[in-house]
């Protein structure tokens, strides 16, 4: 076993911050990355590999970024948080909104977990209803009323997919199949109290699964005829897949969204916002209480304005352009192959599947081959790339990756 994997053992949990770091999901010792630049990644050994995890999406400029380091280290130098009011937090929230104009108000909190369990909450006191509806396979974080999976049978509500869950609380959760518009139409049948639905437009964490217009379409008809709050989850897509994230890319306006990840600029954050009416529900001109000692923290203030005011629908249509030569060429060597396999990509995401036919829903998704995916990760890693270390993650492109990573991930990829 390596040193520093048996050393993080001896001290950390599971010898880790956040479990899927573990490796428990492809085998082997966790690898431990020292320093990060532009697409790359080296290792505590000086190994240097080709990033698709992306700190899991938030880096979209690519690793240490001169502007973004150039912004934290000058706001470092003035101080990393107050506790007060500062004009930083506006900044970052005008930054947002000129490409989420649906996000009328919005709340900074130090993580996407925390913004999606607070717009629940913001939803549950505006209707004064207390169920919610999520899908099986979207990730919202992991506040308890979100992590819920579905009963057994023919049970809609949903049982807890973690001990420490009260299967009381679970059970004010529906858990219903992504992309199932029917499904949604027969749970607003059955409950009158339904509060919210919270859904990843393009959902990206049971692999990379794209929600059919339909079926988002059907979200904002039910909720807006039944009095329930529509929440999209865009802690990934927003201000990955195009300038003004999914909502954008489908044409229909959410009540609330939530954002994390890449308007951060690397440092921890998450954001919820929307209709005013709804927002000024939060404490202190409303009463559903919601708080944060580092919410809205300079340093992730500034990282942020540093990445987002520099991006524009241009600066898209660029990223996405080289992303979709590349996916190109990964699906012809991919069709070659004689295993079944499967490529969906969105914008600069992607997941390969180990399966024929790309999946629309979690059940599908679980068919994915999890002993080819091993060898698929593993194959990779030994020739200096490193993806997510588990097969129902989707990999990301940064803007720094140029066409010399990207064919060298072709070449490997064709002999692997
Ligand atoms: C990462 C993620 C979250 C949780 O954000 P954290 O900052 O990890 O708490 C919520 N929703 C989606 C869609 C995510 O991908």
């Amino acid at each position: 076993m390596n040193s520093a994997w048996r050393e993080a053992q001896r001290h950390l949990a599971g010898g880790v911050s956040s479990p899927v770091r573990a490796f428990q999901a492809v085998g082997g010792e966790p690898i431990f990355m020292r320093r990060g630049l532009g697409p790359y990644l080296w290792d505590r050994r000086g190994r240097r590999y080709i990033d698709y995890c992306m700190s899991w999406g938030a880096i979209l400029l690519g690793h240490a970024d001169p502007g973004v380091v150039r912004a934290i280290q000058k706001q470092a130098a003035k101080g990393t948080g107050f506790g007060t009011c500062t004009e930083y937090e506006t900044r970052l929230a005008q930054e947002i909104k000129k490409a989420f104009p649906t996000m009328e108000k919005i709340r900074f909190t130090s993580s996407g977990t925390e913004a999606a369990m607070s717009a629940v909450r913001v939803a549950r006191g505006f209707t004064k209803k207390n169920r919610i509806v999520k899908f099986e396979g979207c990730y919202h974080g992991h506040a308890d009323s979100l992590l819920v999976k579905a009963g057994s049978g023919l049970a809609t509500f949903g049982t807890p997919n973690s001990e420490g869950v009260p299967k009381s609380l679970a059970e004010l959760t529906v858990v219903l199949p992504y992309n199932d518009p029917e499904a949604v139409r027969r749970a607003f049948k059955k409950y009158p109290d339904i509060a919210c639905v919270i859904v990843e437009p393009v959902a990206a964490n049971m692999g990379l699964v794209p929600a059919r217009k339909e079926f988002l379409q059907t979200l904002r008809t039910e909720t807006s005829r039944n009095g329930a709050v529509l929440i999209w989850d865009e802690v990934i897509t927003g201000f990955r897949i195009v300038y003004g994230g999914a909502q954008h890319v489908y044409g229909i306006r959410p009540d609330l969204t939530v954002l994390g990840k890449i308007i951060g600029g690397g440092l921890p954050i998450g954001a919820f916002g929307g209709q005013s009416k709804i927002m000024e529900k939060l404490s202190p001109s409303g009463k559903v209480y919601q708080a944060g000692t580092l919410s809205g923290n300079p340093l992730s203030m500034a990282a942020g304005v540093m990445v987002l005011s520099r991006l524009s629908q241009n600066f898209y249509n660029n990223l996405n352009q080289k992303c979709n030569t590349f996916f190109d060429e990964a699906k012809t060597i991919l069709r070659k192959k004689d295993r079944s396999m499967s490529l969906q990509n969105f914008g600069s995401m992607f997941t390969i599947f180990f399966m024929a036919k790309k999946p629309s829903d979690y059940r599908e998704a679980a068919k994915s081959d999890s002993r080819a995916f091993k060898a698929y990760f593993h194959g990779l890693l030994s020739k200096g790339i490193y993806t997510p270390p588990s097969a129902f993650e989707t990999s990301f492109i940064s803007n720094a990756h140029t066409s010399k990573e990207l064919d060298k991930t072709l070449e490997v990829l064709k002999r692997c």
